[in-house]
């Protein structure tokens, strides 16, 4: 039996008034983007929810795309009948007995939206299920752990037939939550908390800093393939800000204060960041830190480091152990780039032993004392070099063509 239709199912609990519209919209949007060269599909947008009609085109490219798009929480392929009992009970069968292997146990899992259908959701187990049953041999009901779950959903417009619930990665359209930096290294994490970021429906700006020639064309080309990698998710053009680091990087290494230097470094990168929020209309910053991971991102340094910024700073990887964010990173196919061996700025300077307890006072004396500081601070933000990025052609599957 053909599926027709998809039903779209997003974060529906919480959201409100106002909210729900603006959400429901992007999502249409979202959809329409990512599917667009699926020319024959129909979208219908409904209370609560979305389908889209599939016009012969093919379910599973577009189901291994919708598995991308946030904001998406699950999704079933569908067929869909007129609402009546007839037609409903021999589509039920037919799904039935259209399944690659027969199973031994099932259960109907009926639910009425339009309450004008004649018979309840309990009435509708037991038609629905005494119809498949007398025509399919050795085929029991099981309630609890049935191998099929048929789920019927009846609504005013069509009913609904069907077996399967595919997950989305749930979270809020892209960009339905505002703008963001994202501090975007070469390392493993960044690129993990920017996809986080965005599944949370935030659009987000990278900012990068680089040393050179301290650190090589290679390593920042290494960042533009990660931020490449999260324009494909954004379903939009990336910017990322690439920030000439080297004369204030050279300048803390010369205070001879080794111990403070990552500190140090750290702050600056706040400040400049930023600066290049406010001139850009970002709210926040994003970060890759993980609680306890380096010195810097003990608590401690936290507190000393996020003190050089008003800005709200995100971190969506703080609680999470270094093997999950590793198996989000491959998940997220950022990976194999991150793991490619390449020079960070804040590694080249490391110090023996970088302190995990900072003294802000210190911190902001030893600052004070580099007179030039504010204006290597400036002079970083003007001479920021700006690049959009879009997902490679081999990355890009059609669905990034529209670029
Ligand atoms: P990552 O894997 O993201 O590099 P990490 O575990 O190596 O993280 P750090 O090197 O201490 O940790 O960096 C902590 C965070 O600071 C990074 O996740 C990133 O958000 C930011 N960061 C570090 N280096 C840079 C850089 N050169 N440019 C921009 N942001 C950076
Ligand atoms: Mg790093």
């Amino acid at each position: 039996m053909q599926y027709d239709t998809i039903i779209i199912r997003y974060g529906d609990l919480i959201m409100k008034g106002r909210n729900r519209a603006q959400f429901e919209k992007r999502m249409l949007q979202q959809l329409k983007l990512k599917l667009h060269d699926f020319k024959a599909l129909k979208y219908h947008k409904l209370y609560g929810r979305l389908t889209i009609t599939l016009n012969d085109e093919p379910y599973e490219e577009i189901a291994s795309r919708l598995k991308d798009i946030f904001g998406l929480s699950t999704f079933s392929p569908v067929v869909s009948v007129p609402p009546e009992l007839d037609k409903i009970r021999d589509t039920a069968l037919g799904l039935m007995q259209s399944l690659d292997k027969p199973p031994a146990t099932f259960k109907v899992s009926a639910k009425r939206g339009w309450k004008s259908f004649p018979h309840t959701s309990q009435e509708l187990n037991h038609l629905v299920g005494s119809h498949v049953l007398r025509a399919s041999e050795g085929l029991k009901v099981d309630v609890h752990r049935p191998e099929v779950e048929l789920r019927v959903d009846v609504q005013e417009e069509a009913a609904y037939v069907f077996n399967t619930i595919e997950r989305g990665p749930g979270g809020f359209p892209f960009g339905s939550n505002g703008k963001a930096m994202l501090l975007l290294s070469g390392g493993i994490d960044s690129p993990v908390a920017g996809w986080m970021a965005m599944r949370k429906g935030l659009e987000l700006e990278a900012v990068h800093f680089h040393s050179y020639p301290f650190t090589s064309e290679k390593a920042k080309e290494k960042v533009i393939d990660l931020a490449k990698r999260l324009s494909h998710y954004a379903g939009a053009p990336l910017k990322l800000h690439l920030v000439p680091f080297t004369e204030i990087q050279t300048t803390f290494a010369q205070a001879k204060e080794d111990n403070l230097i990552i500190t140090l470094m750290r702050r600056a990168m706040l400040r400049i960041t930023e600066q290049l929020a406010i001139k850009n209309g970002a709210n926040g910053i994003v970060t890759g830190e993980s609680l306890g991971q380096v010195a810097s991102q003990t608590l401690g340094s936290m507190n000393v480091i996020g003190r050089a910024t008003d800005l709200p700073m995100l971190k969506p990887l703080i609680m999470m152990d270094k093997q999950e964010i590793i198996d989000d990173a491959v998940r997220i196919g950022t990976f194999e780039t991150s793991i490619l061996p390449y020079e960070d700025c804040c590694t080249l300077f490391l110090p023996k032993s970088p302190s995990t307890n900072p003294n802000l006072y210190i911190v902001e004396r030893v600052e004070n004392g580099l007179t030039e500081l504010n204006r290597m601070i400036e002079e970083a933000v003007e001479k920021t070099e700006v690049m959009n990025l879009t997902p490679d052609a081999a990355d890009a599957s059609e669905e990034d063509r529209w670029f």
